[in-house]
């Protein structure tokens, strides 16, 4: 007992020695849930957790304590970007990729992305859908091995067969096999429940259907619906038992209405959305994430002959365009905005350029930010955790040289990060 009684204390003491303690004197501060700007205020950071968040700049107690000088800086929380593709960035030689490169070389591939998503201020994202191996990368960033946001991953994205994520897509014969649930193809409802209890077994966050065409599926629509009400109901309602949520890919009308109306939380880009199913929006509770980013990427690179397939070509100069003018429409309307860029169809941290384009189509600048903290917080079941620089949460903090209220461009270029209380960029 004795034994037992000292061992504690000495890891008691252990644990005291070590715990650092961090001091961000900061001298402007967005608070993303009052929407004001505070200043000249200490953040105190200990372990992974803002400890305490303090008026004026403190001096540390000790000298082992750490002092960040940001007086010259705004801070706010780290941003959560809701719609990335951490596993890819798409080029010219993505189609070819997908028959060369094996599950190791796109992990290489994710390591790089996922770091580079993190320097440009992002500390939380949600991945819409990859090959699964973005969910070996969440593990790897979650156990520390590599640097990166905290990721909550759909793994791979359910479609229909011939839907926008249905793998083989425009393959040769010899290639295009018979992918069924296990590999995220569903064509009844009974698919639907299966596919979406692999994902749950394989260790997804969330669940992403590709509601309706895309643009850079080699398929001939880009916005007809690929699922039935019936499928999305039992996704859906398959996902609920297990906790999760439900995202849809979905430019054209009806698919999108389908999804809301089956209860998904999510719609992805949301293009050619009537004022109709933005009534359904906001009956719903569903959220737009926006991806207006992409959406002026795919117009540009369509553009460069040989860039995409022929196919895609056309899709992306009829979508690309109208996502931006959407958006404007269901923010003016009250739908509820969830900010998020698509990331991996335009390069890695370039994630910031999102909120110009928002401010542009007339949000105003506070709100993009409280989109992509407070809101994102919200969906992702966090918001006691994360969004907020707040005491006990997570400390994710980051840092521009100018006021985004005033220059939302500063978004652009984050020049201080910490997650989870370690300094990444500085
Ligand atoms: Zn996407």
């Amino acid at each position: 007992m004795k034994k037992l009684l000292l061992l504690f204390i000495a890891i008691f003491l252990v644990q005291n020695i070590t715990a650092q303690t961090t001091y961000i004197l900061c001298g402007k501060i967005i608070n993303t849930e009052s929407g004001e700007i505070e200043s000249n205020k200490t953040i105190i950071v200990k372990e992974n957790k803002i400890f305490k968040v303090r008026s004026g700049y403190l001096a540390p107690k000790s000298t082992t304590d750490i002092v960040i000088d940001l007086k010259d800086k705004v801070v706010m929380p780290g941003l959560i970007d809701f719609h990335v593709h951490i596993e890819q960035e798409f080029d010219k030689d993505t189609r070819l990729n997908s028959y060369i490169l094996n599950e190791a070389d796109i992990a290489f591939n994710a390591v790089g992305f996922a770091k580079t998503t993190l320097l440009s201020g992002f500390t939380t994202v949600r991945d819409l859908g990859g090959t699964g191996v973005n969910i070996s990368i969440r593990n790897a960033i979650n156990a520390g091995k590599i640097p990166g946001p905290r990721v909550f991953t759909a793994g791979k994205a359910l479609a229909t067969t011939g839907g926008h994520a249905d793998p083989t897509n425009g393959s040769s014969s010899s290639y295009l096999g018979n992918p069924g649930p296990k590999e995220g193809v569903v064509n009844s409802e009974e698919d639907a429940k299966k596919a979406v209890r692999q994902r749950y077994k394989n260790g997804a966050d969330w669940i992403k259907i590709t509601a309706t065409g895309g643009v850079l599926s080699v398929a001939k629509s880009g916005d007809n619906p690929q699922f039935t009400i019936e499928e999305v109901k039992a996704i859906c309602s398959t996902a609920k038992d297990y906790g999760m949520y439900v995202a849809a890919h979905a430019h054209g009308d009806e698919g999108m209405q389908r999804a809301i109306i089956g209860g998904v939380k999510t719609i992805e880009h949301g293009t050619y959305m009537s004022d109709e199913t933005m009534a359904l929006m906001l009956q719903y509770d569903a959220y737009l994430v926006p991806t207006i980013t992409a959406g002026k990427e795919v117009e540009e690179k369509a553009k460069i002959v040989g860039f995409y397939p022929d196919i895609v070509v056309p899709k992306a100069l009829a979508v690309g365009p109208q996502i931006q003018g959407t958006f404007a429409k269901a923010y003016k309307k009250g739908v509820g905005i969830a900010f998020g860029t698509d990331a991996g169809v335009f390069k890695h941290g370039q994630n910031g350029k999102e909120f110009g384009f928002m401010v542009e189509a007339g949000m105003p600048a506070i709100e993009t930010l409280q989109s992509a903290t407070i809101t994102n917080a919200m969906l992702l079941k966090m918001d006691n955790q994360i969004g907020q620089i707040k005491e006990g949460f997570y400390a994710d903090i980051i840092a521009v040289d100018e006021n985004p209220l005033q220059h939302i461009d500063a978004m652009e270029k984050v020049v201080f990060v910490m997650k989870n209380g370690v300094v990444y960029k500085k």
